[in-house]
Parts: C-alpha cells; sequence; structure tokens
C-alpha cells in the first residue's frame, strides 16, 4: 500500500487529526485573545496595575478583603459578556462534530474561566468538556457548597448571597487550591489515551494542568501546539505552529 506523507507539516498534522480515533484539545487565555479578553497579566491596568495575580485569584486575599476580590471578578466578568466566539472556539466545535460523527472521542479541557467554549457550542455534539479552572459566570454558597448563576453584570452587588442566606465565593480555581478531582481525572484518562493532543493558546506553564500534555507524549500520542509564541512546548510537540488560535484551528479543518 502507498502511504503518501506530505512535507508540509499543516498537512500532516491535518492529516493526524482527522485519522485519530481520540482526540484531547487543551485551550489557555490565548485561545480567547481574539475575543478581545486580556490575558490575566494584560487585564492588570488602571486601578489593578498595582496587583499581581496572586493578590487577586487566591484564597489568602480573598480571606483579607472578599470585597475587593469580587469587584475585580465583577469586571471580568462583565468583560467576558461583552465578548464573542471566535473562529478558534468555532472550530474546536468543528472538529467535535467530526469526531463524535466518525464514533471517535473528543474531549476538550480549557483553563479559561470565560465560559466561551460553551458559548461556541462545545459539548452540543456529544463530545466531553471540562472547565478546569471554573467559570466567572457562578458563584459558590461559602457554607454548602451548592454553585449558583450570577445576575446580569448590571444586577450584581458584591459580595453576593446565595438563597440560604451565606456569602458566595467566586466559582474558579484560585492560586493554591485543588482543581476538581472528578473534571480533572476525566481530563487526564483522555489525554493518555489521545492519539493526538490540540494544545492551544497556554503557555504551558500552569501546573497541574500543563501536565495533560505530558499524558499524551508519554503514551505516544501526537501533539499538535498553536501559539503565536514558542513556549517550552514547542520543542517536544510533533507539531507546533506559530499562529493565532484562530487561523491555526481553521487551517487544521
Ligand atoms: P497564559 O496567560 O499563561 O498564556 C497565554 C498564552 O496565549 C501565551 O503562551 C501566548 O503566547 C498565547 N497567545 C496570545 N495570543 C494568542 C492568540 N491570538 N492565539 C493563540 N495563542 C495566543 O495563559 P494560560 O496558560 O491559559 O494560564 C493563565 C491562567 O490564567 C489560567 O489558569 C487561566 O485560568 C487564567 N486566565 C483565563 C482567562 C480567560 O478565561 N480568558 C484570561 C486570563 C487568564
Amino acid at each position: 500500500m502507498f502511504n503518501f506523507v506530505s512535507s508540509d507539516p499543516l498537512k500532516r498534522a491535518r492529516q493526524e487529526l482527522n485519522k485519530a480515533t481520540s482526540v484531547a484539545v487543551l485551550t489557555g487565555a490565548g485561545i480567547s485573545a481574539e475575543s478581545g479578553i486580556p490575558t490575566f497579566r494584560d487585564a492588570l491596568t488602571g486601578h489593578w496595575a498595582r496587583f499581581n495575580p496572586e493578590d487577586l485569584a487566591s484564597p489568602d486575599a480573598y480571606a483579607r478583603d472578599p470585597e475587593m476580590v469580587w469587584q475585580w471578578y465583577a469586571e471580568r466578568y462583565k468583560d467576558v459578556l461583552k465578548a464573542k466566539p471566535n473562529a478558534g472556539h468555532q472550530g474546536l466545535v468543528e472538529i467535535e462534530r467530526r469526531k463524535m460523527h466518525a464514533k471517535h472521542k473528543f474531549f476538550l479541557a480549557t483553563q479559561n474561566v470565560d465560559g466561551l467554549h460553551t458559548r461556541a457550542g462545545s459539548g452540543r455534539h456529544g463530545g466531553d468538556y471540562v472547565e478546569l479552572h471554573g467559570n466567572l459566570k457562578f458563584a459558590r454558597d461559602e457554607q454548602t457548597e451548592e454553585v449558583y448563576p450570577l445576575p446580569q453584570p448590571e444586577d450584581l452587588k458584591v459580595p453576593p448571597f446565595s438563597p440560604a442566606g451565606h456569602r458566595m465565593r467566586p466559582h474558579i480555581v484560585w492560586f493554591g487550591e485543588m482543581l476538581p478531582a472528578n473534571g480533572f481525572q476525566r481530563a487526564k484518562h483522555a489525554f493518555r489515551e489521545a492519539k493526538v493532543a490540540l494544545v492551544i493558546g497556554t503557555s504551558s506553564l500552569v501546573q497541574p494542568a500543563a501536565s495533560l500534555i505530558q499524558e499524551t507524549l508519554y503514551t505516544g500520542g501526537t501533539v499538535i501546539e498553536i501559539n503565536p509564541e514558542e513556549t517550552h512546548l514547542s520543542d517536544h510537540a510533533a507539531f507546533s505552529f506559530r499562529m493565532t488560535a484562530a487561523k491555526g484551528v481553521q487551517a487544521l479543518l
């Protein structure tokens, strides 16, 4: 049998993706950059410029000044509702659709808290999808751990209280906190069995999310990275494309 192997890396990556019976995707802040959502550090402007991410996104910060932390999250929540999913988010929905249609496996793990994958339609075709770091749209009762959607930003008073009358915290995984065990275990399994892992718009530095990629590398799966900047994953990935998320994902379709 004659197997045609193209010398064009994009074409080869596309072929690998097409034939893969299980695909796992990890996305980070970069996939939402083209929707106008800044990465964490880029959002620290104006009043917030004097803060480090750890000053706002940690249990200590919240214990010190819950109102200030809530004001920061209320602003991020407002920005996110104004943003729209871009061709990167939409392209991943199309990959999920094709994989599920072919009775293959598809898993999407995002480190983003903006909910743009959900709004684009991820999970709609039956693929598995997990928001590893939570979602800005939700808050959690500090006593019962029940999760509730926030009202629209104009109706949001911070800190919000649950129907049981307890104070609620953002439904976000802060620095130093554990990821939700069930979601992370599902992700680990999916990356371990992935024939292809797509890694899009993440510096691959934030642990333990970044360790998911190691699962695919250890088991001999093909890792495809899309990031306009080189990262420390770039040398280990089978394919590393210096492209934006929107261009890169569309180029793989
Ligand atoms: P990061 O900020 O460490 O890295 C972002 C990466 O995106 C960089 O490697 C950068 O080169 C790349 N990038 C920039 N523009 C891009 C584009 N147009 N297309 C593709 N890639 C692009 O982000 P991270 O690794 O995801 O980790 C930061 C943490 O901050 C995460 O834990 C996440 O929860 C949180 N965060 C989330 C959001 C969001 O929900 N949108 C935004 C900011 C921060």
